[in-house]
């Protein structure tokens, strides 16, 4: 995973695929998605602000942890949601509309709940971690 984590020095390193980009956690700031599409230019849908990823146009890895399968009624009828959610705090960060592997044309992604910038988390907003956050009871 770090070998992703290019710096400019890096950068003469031959890279023939398109610029890789990190998305974070918006809550907690981790590291959970790898993907060549710009979230926010992707369509949204109406119904809910997900960004409507085509899979086959794009790369994408996820590090996030299979959700719930969720049902939601719309107008059309029921829709299915396999959600994924963020490793640490569980926080929904995308969704298919079918489990994995199976295919499926767009996968759904929440440009709000991922951010590109680890340092506009929330948890690592405006208050550093103390010393007393590091200490354990055992
Ligand atoms: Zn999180």
């Amino acid at each position: 995973m770090q070998l992703l984590n290019y710096t400019s020095e890096d950068s003469h390193i031959t890279r023939t695929e398109k610029q890789l980009r990190t998305y974070y956690c918006e809550v907690c700031g981790t590291h959970s998605l790898v993907t060549d599409a710009d979230l926010s230019s992707l369509p949204t849908r109406t119904s809910d602000g997900a960004a409507a990823l085509e899979e086959a146009e794009y790369f994408v890895k996820r590090y996030m942890n299979e959700g719930d399968k969720v049902l939601i009624m719309r107008g059309t009828g029921v829709e299915t949601q396999y959600r994924y959610v963020c490793k640490e705090c569980g926080m929904v960060l995308a969704y298919r509309p079918a489990p994995e592997p199976d295919e499926c044309k767009y996968s759904y992604f929440f440009p709000d709940a991922l951010i590109e910038e680890q340092s506009r988390a929330k948890a690592l907003e405006g208050t550093l971690v103390g010393p007393s956050m590091l200490m354990s009871d055992d």
